[in-house]
């Protein structure tokens, strides 16, 4: 599960990222290539500016955190080349990437997207597998007793089951949790 990135979706994450650094990362040019190789680049020739790579931001089956990453990563050589100079991976670079939460390793990895791509698929099958609640479905709580469902909120990577157990009230619960604790009626 990924998300197609654009400059602005891009520039907000800089912002965030400015917040706690002070710096004007957000004002700065943001361009597109179609490298496959070069997920993302901090140029300082004609003026601080980023490039990064539609072939993977344009990718919706990419993951979002692989593109966090490569954000944070070029974020962390523009913070590193307007505090300390440095255009290199060296030492004050991976400071700098610590500092905006990016993974302090020179080249991405191929590992860590699929990594996170079997993450979100075992999400997707879970949540997939709790498709059998409905609402107006009565399950069976070994504490409350018998109670029926009356919302099934979706969250991004949980679904919350409001149920009414009558005099015992209604109780927000994890529906991974009544999947597992409770018995359908
Ligand atoms: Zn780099």
């Amino acid at each position: 599960m990924g998300k197609i990135w654009d400059e602005k979706s891009i520039r907000e994450v800089f912002e965030e990222l400015d917040k706690s650094t002070g710096l004007s990362g957000a004002e700065l040019p943001i361009y597109f290539g179609n490298a496959k190789g070069t997920l993302g680049c901090f140029i300082i020739k004609n003026g601080p500016a980023f490039r990064f790579s539609d072939h993977w931001f344009k990718n919706s089956e990419w993951p979002v955190e692989s593109a966090l990453d490569v954000i944070r990563h070029e974020y962390a050589h523009y913070m590193d080349w307007s505090e300390n100079g440095y255009t290199s991976h060296g030492s004050s670079w991976k400071t700098c990437c610590i500092r905006v939460g990016a993974v302090p390793s020179r080249l991405y990895s191929e590992g860590r997207s699929e990594y996170y791509k079997n993450k979100h698929k075992k999400e997707e099958d879970r949540l997939a597998h709790l498709n059998k609640y409905k609402t107006g479905q009565a399950i069976e709580h070994p504490q409350y007793g018998t109670g029926i469902i009356t919302v099934l909120d979706k969250k991004e990577r949980s679904i919350i089951a409001r149920v009414d157990f009558g005099v015992k009230g209604i109780k927000a619960l994890d529906l991974g949790w009544i999947d597992c604790n409770c018995t359908i009626e």
